[in-house]
């Protein structure tokens, strides 16, 4: 069977990029009219200026996003269906890029990822998270033509956005050991290349979770890399395999679980702490790392009842029968998963 790598042509990272954006969006679109798809703080604070400077080489449209997600695909479904757009720009949050991403891929338009948060990997990915309740665990889309990462931008935002999104790093380590077992008891195509790939965007994060922690210079730049290397390797794997295991798992039924769930990388932080002991690996690292990032690293810190992340456990290898890892390995009991609690100082 062939296999499929999508990378991205152009990827930027770096200060004052404004006009970079500009440049790099009139190139995906040719000259043709730009879709801009933003949140009403990502406008203001970026999306605005970035606009006005696209605006002086082609047509732009500006949609900002205020409702439900479903609601949103088919509102962007119909501007994309009466007019030609020569590409579609994401500017802002997870949701926004998640929803923008999937309404170009839709379309079949060139994605520009500009984000303003460096919250999870999906910045720099061809996959695309929940858009409804039947799906919820990411699904394949595009990857981004352009990703523009303004260092200026991110840097600005909470603590709290960039500290989620090493949870979604950290995460590389149990996903990585799960594709192998997977590979080893299902005979599952395994990408030696793509699994190093995530793995070091995981160890980058455990290096330097003392200068991220202090937010030391250029420690937010660290991340964004990590962030955007870790979507590539999903772009080269074919699949999300190398950056989602048995943690994301458990991340995705809490997020079934809970009406107000905490961000995705900071249930990914905390879930990664668990599956590593189900690996018998290092969880203590783990869990030292989200600790001196200032990210959740036990249950009350994420918010999160002993009872409901119990249940996710449990419920965590049915969100995906197909996809085999350590939590379809062991089928662990309640009582199990409790031990396993205190084990990992969780609960
Ligand atoms: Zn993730």
């Amino acid at each position: 069977m062939a296999h499929v790598m999508q990378l991205p042509n152009i990827v930027i990272i770096g200060r004052n990029l404004k006009n970079r954006v500009a440049e790099v969006v009139l190139t995906a679109s040719g000259g043709q009219p730009v879709l801009i798809i933003t949140g009403k703080t990502a406008y203001s604070i970026y999306g605005r200026s970035v606009s006005e400077a696209i605006a002086e080489g082609a047509d732009v449209e500006v949609h900002s996003i205020e409702n439900e997600i479903s609601q949103e695909l088919d509102i962007i479904h119909k501007i994309l269906s009466k007019r030609r757009f020569g590409a579609v720009v994401g500017i802002g949050g997870g949701r926004v890029i998640d929803v923008a991403k999937a309404s170009a891929h839709e379309a079949g338009v060139r994605f520009v990822s500009v984000p303003t948060v460096a919250s999870h990997d999906g910045i720099a990915s061809p996959m695309v998270s929940a858009m409804d309740n039947n799906q919820p665990y990411s699904r394949m889309a595009s990857m981004p033509f352009a990703i523009v990462a303004d260092i200026d931008v991110i840097e600005k935002a909470p603590h709290r956005y960039v500290a989620s999104g090493c949870g979604d790093l950290v995460a590389k380590y149990t996903a990585v050991r799960d594709w192998r077992l997977s590979h080893k008891v299902t005979g599952e195509y395994f990408g030696d290349y793509a699994a190093s790939l995530a793995y070091m965007s995981a160890e980058i994060i455990f290096r330097n979770a003392k200068k991220i922690g202090e937010r030391r210079q250029d420690s937010v730049r660290t991340v964004v890399e990590a962030l955007i290397s870790a979507g590539v390797a999903m772009g080269i794997a074919g699949s999300s395999r190398p950056c989602s295991g048995s943690e994301h798992l458990i991340c995705h039924a809490l997020g079934r679980l809970m009406e107000d769930p905490p961000l995705h990388g900071e249930r990914c932080g905390v879930s990664t702490i668990f599956a590593a002991l189900a690996h018998k690996a290092a969880w203590k690292k783990v869990k030292a790392a989200l600790s001196s990032i200032g990210a959740p690293s036990n249950l009350s810190e994420l918010g999160v009842d002993e009872q409901t992340f119990v249940k996710a456990v449990i419920m965590a290898p049915d969100i995906r029968p197909d996809r085999y890892t350590i939590l379809h390995k062991l089928r662990l009991a309640e009582s199990d998963v409790r031990r396993m609690l205190r084990e990992a100082e969780l609960s």
